[in-house]
């Protein structure tokens, strides 16, 4: 049903899942700065359990498998988010779609779940132009979320805990835009 096993994404999400819990202090920070200082602890707990119970199947199985994760380990805002996300990116492999199309429903499932969209100083201001980049390959959607990351700096949020600080985040990047680049950049390896 969800098609042969893909050892591939199996070690490039144990390298993102690795990536995320050595970022853990770094995105605590962030998030104390510009938001509540939970997303390190909470992305760490979801990479955690994905590392006690490491899934051997399809790309996809191995994403509705991170779906449940996210939903059930993360929690707060980034966790229903992810979750969305990631199921969606799922379905759409499972459905016979490459890389580039999945993250772009993935990425849709996450605009339509969180009602931000880019410049709301989020996540998907490193989502979206990385799910676009995809199509030119892993190298050009890392340097676009980069791209994205960056520049929240600069933004006033409309969505989420920073929305409440008005000006005082400008200077910090959104930590949400930044643990997409950490992943992202952990999954080429
Ligand atoms: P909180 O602790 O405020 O519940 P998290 O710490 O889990 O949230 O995640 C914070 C990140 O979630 C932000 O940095 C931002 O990138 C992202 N975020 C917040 N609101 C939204 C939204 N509506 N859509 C997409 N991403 C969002
Ligand atoms: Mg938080
Ligand atoms: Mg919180």
């Amino acid at each position: 049903e969800l098609g042969e096993p893909d050892a591939g994404v199996r070690a490039a999400v144990d390298r993102a899942t690795e990536a995320l819990l050595a970022a853990e202090a770094e995105l605590t920070r962030l998030d104390a700065e510009v938001g509540d200082g939970d997303l390190g602890q909470a992305l760490a707990r979801g990479a955690r359990a994905w590392q006690a119970e490491p899934v051997d199947g399809s790309a996809a199985a191995i994403l509705r498998t991170l779906s449940a994760i996210a939903r059930r380990e993360i929690g707060g805002t980034s966790g229903p988010l992810y979750a969305a996300g990631l199921l969606r990116a799922g379905e759409a492999l499972a459905e016979g779609a490459g890389w580039p199309d999945a993250f772009s429903a993935g990425v849709d499932g996450v605009i339509e779940l969180g009602g931000a969209q880019v410049g709301d100083r989020t996540m998907v201001d490193a989502l979206v132009p990385a799910a676009e980049a995809s199509r030119r390959g892993l190298d050009a959607a890392i340097e676009a979320a980069r791209t994205g990351a960056a520049g929240t700096a600069e933004q006033t949020a409309r969505r989420g805990r920073s929305s409440y600080l008005g000006e005082r985040v400008h200077g910090h990047p959104d930590p949400g835009a930044v643990a997409v680049v950490i992943w992202l950049e952990a999954l080429r390896g």
